[in-house]
């Protein structure tokens, strides 16, 4: 198999490292890539989103299977554009992947399919808006509905913080038109964590549950990043509840969308919020979440490319996804400053002495190799990701694991899998 995967982040390091580990895979491409992409396969310099020259290229050098990493090709419509040239896309439709690509999409369906979710009114009017929030009083979620690079949500304490969000998104647009229209719903409260599943259209399988650190600071404090850490299996969400979720959230929704003539193929991937009245979906997205991916690739216990193809062709069911009974976690290191601006080109070394330690893989994001050199290119820039019997191993791997690696100006949480130890 040739296969094309899209993205350049951690996530895309660690199924490009996943995908080489398949007898069947005889090629891989990245497209853009990055430092550590180019040590599983070949990088190609095309953007995410330029879809033509994706799918000319995947015709070009006969590609056998495109995996699309991030959200925007999905939601542009590259599985569409390679349906009409009959290369396999491991991802949704764009109809389907308005699931992510619209949060009134996204409620619309789950009130549809019957799924547990938070009240919500959807807006296209400030003054609307304004008056649902007078209404229904604080605290309130905001969310501008397209993509905003996961800076479209404002939990809101307050009415009056609630209202200036409105009117930043709906007056001021500073979304653009990812904030023409905008969900208000109701606040829930409890512990998150994320459900992942493969899917075929049909048959739905779950990847053991995770969790992501999307706060910058210790205990969960500062602003949002794209993740700062994860681990997988999350204890609030014990494998005893996986089938309960599957039925009340994921298969309502696939088979919904199958009616609809919109089979989902790829990732579904749920935010669920354990709440006291059980579990509610935040949002859904419609591919790995970055940082979960990398822990997830270290625990599943088979052919990534195998699981990839029967989901594409349908055969899910018939397909085993064993997974290793143990517990991943991976930290990210950052460059100082992020999420805010931050130095680029810093040397990265000790990724080979970190990885000697045995069950660790230093999975990478924001880097590119300049003359024979790893440095970095980004904000979050390497995940160092280690398996260990229990979570409490994990940790203590991936720490021990990190003092190895070497870069200036770093930044990592020190804490991350607290929650788990709860
Ligand atoms: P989303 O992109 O919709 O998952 O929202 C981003 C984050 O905002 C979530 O991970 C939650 O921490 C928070 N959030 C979203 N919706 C709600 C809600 N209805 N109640 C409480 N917190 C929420």
């Amino acid at each position: 198999m040739r296969i094309l995967i899209v993205g350049s982040g951690g996530r895309e390091h660690a199924l490009a490292w996943k995908l080489r580990q398949s007898a069947k895979v005889e090629e891989i491409f990245i497209a853009p890539g990055n430092g550590g992409t180019a040590l599983e396969g070949t990088n190609v310099p095309i953007k995410v989103d330029d879809l033509p020259a994706l799918v000319a290229f995947a015709k070009e050098k006969a590609i056998d299977l495109v995996v699309p990493g991030p959200e925007l090709p999905l939601v542009l419509g590259i599985k569409d554009a390679l349906d009409l040239e009959g290369i396999p896309c491991f991802g949704p439709n764009a109809f389907a992947a308005q699931l992510e690509g619209s949060k009134a999409f996204a409620k619309n369906i789950m009130q549809e399919a019957g799924v547990p979710t938070a009240a919500f009114g959807v807006f296209e009017e400030f003054s609307e808006a304004r008056d649902f929030v007078l209404d229904k009083g604080a605290p309130i979620v905001v969310k501008a509905d397209g993509l905003a690079a996961g800076k479209g949500v404002i939990v809101a304490q307050s009415t009056d913080e609630a209202i200036q969000a409105l009117e930043e998104i709906m007056v001021q647009k500073s979304f653009g038109d990812s904030g023409k229209h905008v969900v208000v719903e109701e606040c829930l409260v409890g512990e998150e964590a994320s459900f992942i599943c493969f899917c075929d259209g049909h048959t739905v399988k779950p990847l053991p549950s995770s969790q992501d650190h999307k706060a910058v600071y210790e205990g969960d404090t500062g602003p949002n990043t794209g993740g700062m850490g994860a681990y997988s299996p999350a204890p609030v969400l014990p494998a005893s509840r996986y089938d309960e979720i599957i039925e009340s959230v994921m298969q309502p929704v696939v088979n919904l969308l199958g009616t609809k003539d919109k089979p989902f193929i790829g990732i579904l991937y749920a935010g669920i919020m354990m709440t006291k009245n059980g579990p509610y979906v935040l949002e859904f997205n419609v591919r790995f979440g970055d940082p979960e991916c990398q822990p997830l690739m270290m625990r599943l216990d088979c052919d990534l490319a195998d699981v990839m193809m029967a989901c594409v062709q349908g055969k899910l069911a018939q397909t085993p996804l064993p997974i290793k009974d143990e517990t991943t976690l991976g930290v990210v290191v950052a460059a100082d400053g992020y999420p805010g601006s931050y130095p680029k080109g810093m040397a990265i070394s000790g990724i080979k002495e970190a990885e000697a330690l045995g069950n660790v893989k230093v999975f990478q994001g924001g880097t590119a190799i300049e003359h024979g050199q790893t440095v970095s290119t980004g904000g979050r820039v390497l995940c160092v990701t280690a398996l260990g019997a229990d979570l409490a191993a994990a940790q203590k791997r991936a720490y021990e694991a990190l003092k190895f690696v070497k870069m200036d100006n770093a930044y990592y949480r020190k804490d991350i899998g607290f929650k788990g130890f709860k």
